[in-house]
């Protein structure tokens, strides 16, 4: 199978404001744009970088405001790949994280469905977490774009 080529990528740091998940979204919604994708897929991938960035913002970063890590890559025509970071106080066990319905929150109403909605919009998610050290998310995502050359 061909080895795919990044054609174009965008990075940016954001500090934890809830007001930047937005900005997030937006931003990353815009850059993914140039490769044609449907609307369906654009939708998708808003609401999966909404949970993430959110997740930054409520759990990483719960004591104070830091800095969100976005970088986002789309190789070749049709594939997207989007990683958040975060270097805030990490996830003790990611595989009890990922469960649907485990949270750490429920006080504040959250339901613990953040990583489902991320695994079932994109098509592939790994994260990483150090306690004390912070998280990666890594969602990938093969878009059913409209592209025609
Ligand atoms: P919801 O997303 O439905 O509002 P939630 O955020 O608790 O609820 P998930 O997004 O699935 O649910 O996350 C599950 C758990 O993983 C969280 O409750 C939290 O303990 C942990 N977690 C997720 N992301 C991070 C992060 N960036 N830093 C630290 N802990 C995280
Ligand atoms: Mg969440």
């Amino acid at each position: 199978m061909k080895k795919r080529s990044c054609v174009n990528q965008i990075k940016f740091v954001i500090p934890s404001l809830s007001v930047n998940e937005g900005v997030a979204r937006s931003v990353i919604a815009a850059f993914c744009a140039q490769a044609n994708p449907t609307a369906i897929d654009i939708a998708d991938i808003k609401c999966a970088v909404s949970e993430a960035i959110t997740n930054c913002i409520v759990h990483g970063y719960k004591n104070g405001i830091g800095d969100i890590y976005i970088d986002v890559k789309i190789y070749d025509t049709d594939l997207v790949v989007i990683s958040i970071k975060d270097k805030g106080c990490g996830i003790a066990d990611v595989k009890q994280a990922r469960q649907p319905l485990f949270t750490t929150d429920a006080e504040s109403e959250r339901s613990g469905m953040g990583f489902t909605v991320m695994e079932s919009f994109m098509d592939k998610l790994s994260v990483r977490s150090v306690p004390g050290k912070g998280t990666s998310v890594t969602m990938t995502k093969r878009l059913n774009n409209l592209h025609t050359n």
